[in-house]
C-alpha cells in the first residue's frame, strides 16, 4: 500500500473534451448486468465499517485450511479489522482429495484454493513458503526441515511488515498434533517477541520495514482449557447473523472451507457441518444445528498492553492509539453515529466522508503539509475512504488481460469502468498507470489521452497496451515458482483518478502469467521407469506444447538423434506423442527433449530401472484413484491392463482378470463402489485376487450411519496411526511367504529411497486369517504390524495395504515395483 500523489482534475474541462477524445474508447451500455442494490450496499456497508477500525488480526496457520475462518469473518465483517492469514506452507504434503497432483504442483493448486478462501473470508492471504515435507508427528522433525531460525526469521518479516495488533491461531504449543502444527506455535510465540527485539534480523529494518510489538496473542482454547480460572478468554459466537448480508457468520466461513477442495469432502450445507464440527470437535455444542463457541485464551501480552476487558467477544477490545494516531484516522460520523447507520441517506454520507477525505488531503502529494506518525494507519484509510466513495458512486472498475504474457510481445490490456450510481462520473488521465509489483516493473502506458464521462448505467472499456520485456521472469508453471515468490503469477493493476461531487481513486488489479515463447506444459511418462520386460521396447512420451507467440510456431522436438515435427498455432496448445525406439542404452539415467524452432525449450525426464518381473499371463483390472501412478506402473510392467469404472464392474465378467486393484482411497471418491463391493469379494471367492491399497479410517470402518458394511472379506478395522519416516526400518514377520518371494525375492533394499512416509492410517485389528507380512514403527513408538496383510479367500486371496505404493510408484522407487510385481502376481507366481 502507498500513499498516492495526486492533483485536484477540474472537473468541467474534462466534461466538455469528452466527447472529443474517446476514439480509442469504447463507451456501451454495460452488456452484463450490473450489481444489484445489496451487493453495492454490502460493499459501502463494509468500506465504512473499515474506516472505523484502525487495527490488524492476524491468523498464524501451518497449512492452507488450518485457518480460523469463522474468527477472521467475524473480526472483519462485524468489527471491520483488517485481517490477514499467515501460513507456514502451501500444505503441498498433503493428500489430494480431487485430483493426481501431488507435492509442488499441489501447492500451486492449494495456494489458489487459499486465495479463493480468503476472498470470502475479506482477508489477505500470506505464505512463508517453507516445506511441506508430509505428516510428522514433532517440532524438531519439522524445524529440520524448515531451520528453526529460517522459518522465525520469515515469520518476523512478516509480521513487521502487516503489522498486527493482534495474532490468533488454532494451534496450541501444547499439544501433539501434527509436528508442523506444533512447530508454528512454537515460532508465533517466539516471533511474538522477536519482531519487536531490534537485535533480531536486523538485516530487516530497512526499507520501510520497521521493529513491531504485537498486542496481543491468542491461542485457540480446546476442551476444557477456557474453564481455568485464571484465563482471559474471548468468544467468538459462529452462530451470529452477518447483519448486511443475511448469512450466519460461520456459514459464509464455511464457503470459504469448501474452496479448499482438494482437503476435501466438506459438508455441503451449513445443518451438516454444524453435526460434523459436534461430532468431531469434543466440545460443548449449542442447540443442534448450532456450532459451538469459539473460544481464544490470552497466551501473551505486550508489555504495557491495554488491558483486555473480561467476558470479550473482541481480540481488539480495550486497545487504544494514541491521541495523534486516532486524530489521524479519525473516523466520520453524522450525529455523533457511525455512517453504517446512515445507509439510506447517501448524499449525508458523501458529505460526511468528504470532510474526512480533505483532512487526509495534507499527508498527501509531491509536498504534504503534515507527516503522518503513523502512515501504515492513514494509508488504509485513505484506501477505505476511496473504496466507500467508490461504492456510494457505483463505480466498479475490472482490468481485462490476458491471462498468459510471452515475454518480448505486446499485450493488450482493457481497464473497464462502470458506473452504476445515479450521478455522471468522470475519468481522467491523471494517475492512469499500469504497475506489476515485483516482477515486472513499472508496465508503462502509451500515451493515453483520455478524459471522459461516464453518464449512470453506462461503462467505458480503455486500451492500454504493455510490451512485455524480453527479461522478464516468467512464472510458469506453478510448481516450480511455489517458493520464489512467483506462485500466483503477476499481479498487474491500474489506477485512475474518478471525479463525481468529489474526487477519488479507482483501481483494478489482475494476476496474470509470464510464460516463455514456446513452453512445454507437461510431458509424460516422467519419470520412465522400465523393467528387464519394458527395457527393450520402444518408449511413448506425450509431450503438451504451448505456443505463446502472436506467430505460428514451426519448429521439432529432437531426442536420441530423432526428430519430431511440429506446427502450433499461435496461442494455441497441442498433445504431441513422441516414440523412441527400443535401443536405449541400458545405462541411460535420463532423456531429454529440445524443442527448437522461433524459440528454444529442453527439458529432461528421468529414467529408473526397477529389477521386477511378473508372472506369466496376468490380466490387471484396476479401479483408479486420482492419479496415473497405477496405469503407469502396470505399463512399465509390461502387464497387460484395464482400467474399470464402477459401472464396468458391475458389468464385467471379472474372471477374466487374475487380479484386481482397488486403488487408494477409492470407496470414498466412487462411494458407489460400495454397493458392487459384494462383486469383487465374490471374484476374490472365486479365484481372483483383490489388492486394495490405502483408505482413511473414517472412510472404511463399518459404520451404518455412513452406510460403511465391511468391505474385507474378513473383520478389518484401521486405525489413524501413520509411520512417516521414510527410513523406518522394515521388519519381516514371515520372511518366507510366497507374497514376499515371488516372483521377487523381497529385501530390505526394496524399502530404501522411499518418500514422504511408509504408511497411513495403518489397520489395528484384523480377523486371524489375515497374514501381516511387514512390521515398521516410526522411531520411539511401538512397532504396527499391519502395513501388508494377504489372506486367502474361497478359492482366491485379498491383499490389503496401508502402505503409500502410489507416491513410491510415481517417484521410481524400484522396490515399489517389485512389491507391486508380486501382488499382482499373487496367486500366479510359481
Ligand atoms: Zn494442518
Amino acid at each position: 500500500m502507498k500513499i498516492f500523489n495526486n492533483r485536484r482534475t477540474k472537473i468541467h474541462r474534462y466534461v466538455l473534451l469528452a466527447t472529443l477524445a474517446i476514439a480509442s474508447i469504447i463507451t456501451s451500455p454495460r452488456a452484463q448486468q450490473p450489481a444489484g442494490p445489496s451487493e453495492d450496499r454490502v460493499a459501502l456497508y463494509q468500506a465504512l465499517l473499515d474506516l472505523t477500525n484502525p487495527w490488524t488480526v492476524m491468523c498464524v496457520a501451518a497449512h492452507p485450511d488450518d485457518e480460523d475462518g469463522t474468527s477472521l469473518i467475524v473480526m472483519r465483517r462485524k468489527y471491520g479489522a483488517h485481517t490477514v492469514s499467515l501460513f507456514s506452507t502451501f500444505g503441498e504434503g498433503g493428500q489430494n482429495a480431487i485430483g493426481p497432483e501431488l507435492y509442488e504442483e499441489q501447492g500451486a493448486i492449494r495456494a489458489r484454493e487459499t486465495m479463493a478462501a480468503a476472498e470470502i473470508q475479506g482477508s489477505e492471504p500470506h505464505f512463508l513458503g517453507l516445506k511441506d515435507f508430509g505428516y510428522s508427528k514433532t517440532a524438531a522433525e519439522a524445524f529440520k526441515f524448515w531451520g528453526h531460525e529460517e522459518g522465525l526469521r520469515r515469520m518476523v518479516l512478516e509480521i513487521r511488515k502487516l503489522r498486527p495488533e493482534v495474532i490468533i491461531t488454532n494451534h496450541s504449543v501444547t499439544s501433539n498434533d501434527h509436528g508442523q502444527h506444533q512447530a508454528t506455535a512454537r515460532m508465533v510465540v517466539e516471533a511474538f517477541d522477536a519482531a519487536a527485539d531490534p537485535n533480531k534480523f536486523p538485516e530487516q529494518l530497512k526499507d520501510g520495514v520497521t521493529t513491531w510489538q504485537v498486542q496481543r496473542l491468542f491461542v485457540r482454547a480446546r476442551g476444557n482449557q477456557a474453564s481455568v480460572a485464571d484465563a482471559q478468554i474471548v468468544t467468538i459466537d459462529p452462530n451470529e447473523r452477518d447483519p448486511v448480508r443475511g448469512m450466519v457468520y460461520a456459514e459464509e466461513a464455511l464457503q470459504a472451507l469448501q474452496q479448499h477442495a482438494t482437503q476435501g469432502p466438506w459438508p455441503k450445507t451449513f445443518a451438516e457441518y454444524a453435526n460434523r464440527f459436534r461430532a468431531f470437535s469434543g466440545q460443548q455444542g449449542g442447540a443442534p444445528g448450532q456450532l459451538p463457541m469459539i473460544r481464544y485464551r490470552l497466551e501473551k501480552k505486550a508489555t504495557g498492553a491495554d488491558a483486555l476487558p473480561k467476558q470479550s467477544q473482541n481480540f481488539l477490545d480495550g486497545l487504544r492509539l494514541t491521541e495523534i494516531e486516532a486524530n489521524e484516522v479519525a473516523a466520520p460520523t453524522i450525529d455523533g453515529r457511525p455512517l453504517t447507520d446512515f445507509l439510506d441517506q447517501p448524499a449525508r454520507i458523501i458529505s460526511a466522508l468528504e470532510v474526512s477525505w480533505k483532512a487526509t488531503q495534507r499527508f498527501l502529494g509531491p509536498s504534504p503539509r503534515a507527516v503522518a506518525q503513523d502512515k501504515y494507519r492513514v494509508s488504509f484509510f485513505i484506501h477505505h475512504t476511496n473504496q466507500a466513495l467508490a461504492a456510494l458512486h457505483g463505480v466498479k472498475t475490472s482490468l481485462i488481460a490476458p491471462d498468459v504474457l510471452s515475454a518480448g510481445t505486446s499485450a493488450n490490456f482493457k481497464l473497464s469502468i462502470s458506473n452504476n450510481g445515479p450521478d455522471s462520473i468522470s475519468v481522467s488521465k491523471n494517475n492512469l498507470s499500469t504497475s506489476g509489483p515485483n516482477l515486472i516493473g513499472l508496465l508503462c502506458c502509451p500515451a493515453l489521452t483520455f478524459d471522459t464521462v461516464i453518464p449512470p448505467g453506462q461503462s467505458v472499456e480503455i486500451p492500454l497496451t504493455y510490451s512485455v520485456p524480453a527479461d522478464a521472469r516468467t512464472t510458469v508453471p506453478h510448481s516450480a515458482h511455489l517458493y520464489d515468490d512467483r506462485v500466483f503469477g503477476t499481479a498487474v493493476s491500474t489506477s485512475v483518478v474518478a471525479t463525481a461531487s468529489n474526487w477519488f481513486w479507482i483501481g483494478a488489479r489482475k494476476w496474470v502469467d509470464v510464460a516463455p515463447p514456446i513452453e512445454v506444459q507437461k510431458i509424460a511418462p516422467s519419470p520412465l521407469v522400465v523393467t528387464p520386460t519394458t527395457r527393450g521396447n520402444p518408449h511413448n512420451f506425450t509431450i503438451r506444447l504451448v505456443n505463446h507467440q502472436d506467430t505460428r510456431f514451426d519448429g521439432k522436438i529432437t531426442s536420441q538423434g530423432l526428430n519430431f515435427p511440429v506446427d502450433l498455432l499461435p496461442h494455441a496448445a497441442k498433445d504431441i506423442e513422441v516414440r523412441l525406439p527400443r535401443s536405449l542404452p541400458p545405462e541411460m539415467s535420463t532423456v531429454e527433449f529440445t524443442v527448437s524452432g522461433s524459440a528454444r525449450e529442453t527439458v529432461t525426464v528421468p529414467v529408473f530401472f526397477a529389477n521386477a518381473v511378473v508372472a506369466r499371463g496376468l490380466r490387471v483390472g484396476y479401479i483408479r484413484g486420482f492419479d496415473f501412478s497405477l496405469p503407469n506402473a502396470l505399463n512399465a510392467l509390461g502387464v497387460e491392463s484395464k482400467e474399470l469404472s464402477v459401472d464396468d464392474l458391475k458389468t464385467a465378467d471379472l474372471s477374466k482378470f487374475t487380479s484386481v486393484i482397488v486403488d487408494n482411497r477409492v470407496y470414498e471418491s466412487k462411494p458407489e463402489l460400495i454397493a458392487a463391493n459384494q462383486k469383487l469379494l465374490d471374484y476374490a471367492n472365486g479365484g481372483g485376487t483383490l489388492i486394495v491399497f490405502y483408505h482413511k479410517s473414517d472412510e472404511w470402518n463399518p459404520d451404518t450411519r455412513r452406510n460403511r458394511p465391511q468391505l474385507a472379506p474378513y473383520k478389518l478395522i484401521l486405525g489413524n496411526e501413520r509411520i512417516t519416516d521414510e527410513n523406518a526400518p522394515i521388519t519381516f514377520i514371515e520372511p518366507q511367504h510366497p507374497l514376499l518371494n515371488l516372483p521377487n525375492k523381497i529385501g530390505p533394499d526394496d524399502f530404501k529411497d522411499w518418500i514422504q512416509e511408509r504408511g497411513l492410517y495403518y489397520p489395528r485389528e484384523w480377523d486371524p486369517q489375515f497374514h501381516a507380512l511387514l512390521q515398521s514403527n516410526d522411531p520411539g513408538e511401538a512397532p504396527l504390524k499391519g502395513g501388508l496383510l494377504v489372506a486367502d479367500y474361497g478359492k482366491g486371496h485379498y491383499i490389503y495395504s496401508s502402505m503409500v505404493w502410489y507416491r513410491q510408484l510415481r517417484a521410481g522407487v524400484p522396490g515399489a515395483y517389485r512389491m507391486l510385481a508380486n501382488m499382482i502376481s499373487y496367486g500366479h507366481a510359481k
